[in-house]
């Protein structure tokens, strides 16, 4: 690619990208800091390189192995719920996928925890965000149901797809006015937020929204 061309593209994606937040505000998402951070973070590295020329679309797009990133309203939903209701200190989050939203979370909390079961999308997201000098994630390559090894205590877990039940290790980890954040089926597809208060649950929001279904075990390359 000439170097012409490579102008061409970053431009070009410059403008998409803030066509793109202009959309979010439209939604209203409000979050300054999130729409400044969601503008500048190169989101058609995240998405399959057929697809880049959408990656700034409203649309879910192919991340590889038959997943999908969510499209950026949902990631944004998501994330001003967190930053809204959450304590900024350790989170933890099923589904890395491409990194998109985990590349979010690092920005604002102090440390991310993320799990994915497709080993080529956990590798390719750890070097992904590597090179974009991203330090406090750690990341891990397994079945996200099982929670974080060592039982280690979140401030808010966030889960990229849908369950059909809760997995008792993920609400288990959550501290005391936790945050959790997970798509439910019921009554229509959604994404919804929730404040853990003793053994009882207090929902915070919902937004129409469809993931890729959680699944059980490993899949290597
Ligand atoms: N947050 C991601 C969205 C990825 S889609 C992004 O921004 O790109 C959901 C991801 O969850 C997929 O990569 C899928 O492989 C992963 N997943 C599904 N079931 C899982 C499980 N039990 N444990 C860990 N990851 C899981």
């Amino acid at each position: 690619m000439s170097l012409h061309d490579l102008n061409w593209l970053v431009s070009h994606s410059e403008s998409k990208a803030s066509k793109m937040v202009d959309q979010l505000r439209d939604h209203g998402i409000t979050h300054e800091e999130l729409l400044a951070l969601m503008g500048s973070i190169p989101r058609h590295e995240f998405v399959e390189p057929a697809f880049s020329h959408l990656a700034y679309s409203a649309t879910p797009l192919p991340i590889g192995r038959n997943q999908t990133i969510s499209q950026p309203l949902t990631v944004a939903r998501m994330t001003e719920w967190l930053l809204a209701y959450s304590r900024l200190g350790r989170v933890l989050e099923i589904g890395t996928g491409s990194g998109y939203q985990t590349r979010i979370l690092s920005h604002f909390f102090n440390k991310v925890h993320t799990i994915e079961r497709h080993e080529p999308l956990y590798v390719q997201a750890k070097k992904r965000l590597s090179s974009m000098g991203i330090k406090n994630v750690e990341y891990l390559f397994a079945d996200g149901q099982m929670g974080w090894p060592n039982k280690v205590e979140m401030d808010a877990v966030i889960i990229t797809a849908m369950a059909s039940k809760i997995p008792l290790a993920l609400t288990d980890c959550l501290k005391q006015q936790g945050i959790l954040i997970m798509p439910i089926d019921h009554p229509s597809p959604q994404i919804g937020c929730w404040r853990k208060e003793g053994d009882r649950w207090k929902c915070l929001g919902t937004e129409p929204a469809y993931f890729v279904p959680l699944l059980e075990g490993m899949e290597h390359a």
